[in-house]
């Protein structure tokens, strides 16, 4: 990049979850028959008035709140007017001047920098319906509209032109998306639209102060695409500098297929949308105890997860960024050594069984950890048998497989399947000695200091015991045996 510097602002629109739509008790379920979630009010009949949903507003402060910003104590409704057939009244309503969220902010953590990303605001508004062009595979010469999507509720999150890369959009849209699940105020699935993006990308001549023109791409719904967007989209504007041409402001479309971005109109500068407050509305009031009550529900968020899990649990990097990003694998890894009796050895196995077993066959399922037939209690019981040497890695994988069909106690398991170790001394040691003469090469090299040469031997004694005989106890029968 050398010369230039690019500057990066983000608008994001992100579907609140709530049950009904921002003015109207019309649900907001995806996939439905198209215009089966609409009434009057979704479908801008005249003369209705809308009546607007107190969750969504309380979506949007506890979002504040998380992101550090000033929570206006009262905001207004405003009319964004203009002529497209997504919202059949031709006005969208939105806030403007008083949004509920201003001057938040994002700690942005990339692997060598931690920089602050402001946010400018966070306000809510409806979305709009969908248009659709195609049919099947075909073209259609007309268009449909499906209306239910429209009057959904969106928070719209700005924030200001401070990030300065592809990889830094990333990070910070991957963070707040975190942060957002942790709250819970939106499913942020980006395949079905919960959320959102356009990408404003100006390059500027490092000696320049002022930032350079903006092109705004619309529309972006994934993080990658985003990416790759902001990438072209830097080269295409650098490109055009170095040869002393001028970036003309517009707003382009990303382009999957061909990868790159095409113009789709002029940023018409003289584009007005003539805001002024809908009448309809009664200005929010936000009280002090509804901010107070709010931020109690607010959960640690993974920053402070993360910084916790290092010092509680000493876990390496990988394990703690995998765990911490899904709060409800968090939970289930906490609750799983709480329960567990050697909770110090415990957490690293812990730690291993649910990244790589479970996590496995939840995707596999495609079951969320939520809806994990094994629960911590009996995860915590599986690991203490382990530990305790009550059952080997091999039993343990096996016992696993039944506790995820049955959603049982691994020790009833054991004893169903008359699995439970053999720890008598005196049979093992009957077993040992016939491993050693079956061996007899093995032992010969143990002898002579080959150290490994033990593992034949041990296994040897799994077989015959169909991997029931405690291992820590083989081990040291062998060794008593061998070093006679
Ligand atoms: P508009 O009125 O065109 O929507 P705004 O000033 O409201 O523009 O900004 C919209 C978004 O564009 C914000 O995220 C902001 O950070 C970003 N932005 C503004 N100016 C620039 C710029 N010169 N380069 C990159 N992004 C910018
Ligand atoms: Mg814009
Ligand atoms: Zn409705």
């Amino acid at each position: 990049m050398n010369n230039y510097e690019a500057s990066i602002g983000l608008e994001i629109h992100v579907q609140i979850n709530t049950k009904s739509k921002l003015f109207c008790e019309c649900p907001t379920s995806f996939g439905e028959i198209p215009n089966s979630n609409i009434c009057v009010i979704c479908t801008s009949q005249p003369g209705v008035l809308p009546i607007l949903n107190k969750k969504a507003v309380e979506a949007v402060i506890k979002t504040g709140l998380a992101l550090n910003a000033r929570i206006n104590k009262k905001c207004f409704f405003a009319r964004k007017q203009y002529f497209y057939p997504d919202i059949p009244k031709n006005y969208q309503i939105t806030q403007f001047e008083y949004p509920i969220c201003q001057e938040g902010k994002l700690i942005l953590i990339t692997s060598n920098i931690q920089k602050v990303i402001n946010i400018t605001r966070i306000h809510l508004e409806e979305d709009a319906g969908k248009l659709i062009h195609e049919f099947g595979n075909k073209k259609l010469d007309y268009s449909l509209l499906d209306l239910n999507r429209a009057g959904i509720g969106l928070m719209e999150i700005v924030t200001e032109p401070e990030i300065n890369s592809a990889n830094e959009a990333a990070t910070f849209l991957n963070q707040l998306k975190n942060i957002i699940e942790y709250l819970n105020t939106s499913e942020c699935n980006m395949e079905e639209g919960n959320m959102r993006c356009d990408v404003n990308v100006s390059l500027r001549n490092i000696v320049d102060k002022k930032l350079g023109t903006k092109i705004e791409i619309k529309n972006m719904n994934s993080i990658s695409g985003i990416k790759d967007a902001i990438t072209y989209e830097i080269n295409r504007q650098r490109y055009i500098l170095e040869s002393r041409r001028k970036i003309k402001q517009e707003t382009r479309l990303w382009d999957s297929n061909r990868k790159v971005t095409r113009s789709m109109r002029d940023k018409e500068n003289t584009l007005d949308y003539r805001y002024f407050i809908d009448p309809n509305l009664i200005p929010i009031t936000i009280t002090e105890t509804l901010i107070k009550n709010l931020n109690s529900e607010i959960p640690e968020l993974p920053i402070l997860k993360k910084n916790r899990f290092y010092k509680e649990y000493l876990l390496n990097e990988y394990d703690i960024n995998f765990l911490v990003s899904d709060k409800n694998i968090a939970d289930y890894f906490e609750k799983t050594v709480f329960f567990s009796k050697n909770k110090k050895r415990a957490t690293k196995i812990i730690a291993n069984w649910i990244i790589t077993d479970l996590m496995t066959k939840l995707n596999e399922n495609k079951l969320s950890i939520k809806e994990s037939p094994i629960n911590c209690e009996n995860m915590a019981k599986l690991i203490d048998l382990i530990i305790n040497g009550d059952i080997s890695n091999k039993i343990a994988r096996m016992i696993f497989e039944d506790m995820y069909i049955k959603s049982s106690d691994p020790r009833n398991i054991l004893r169903e399947k008359k699995l439970l170790q053999i720890s008598d001394k005196k049979c093992l040691t009957e077993i040992c000695n016939k491993a050693i003469i079956k061996n007899s090469k093995a032992a010969l090299e143990f002898k002579n200091g080959k150290q490994k040469a033990i593992y034949a031997i041990v296994g040897f004694v799994m077989k015959e015991t169909k991997g029931c005989a405690n291992p820590k106890l083989i081990n040291s029968i062998l060794l008593e045996l061998l070093t006679k």
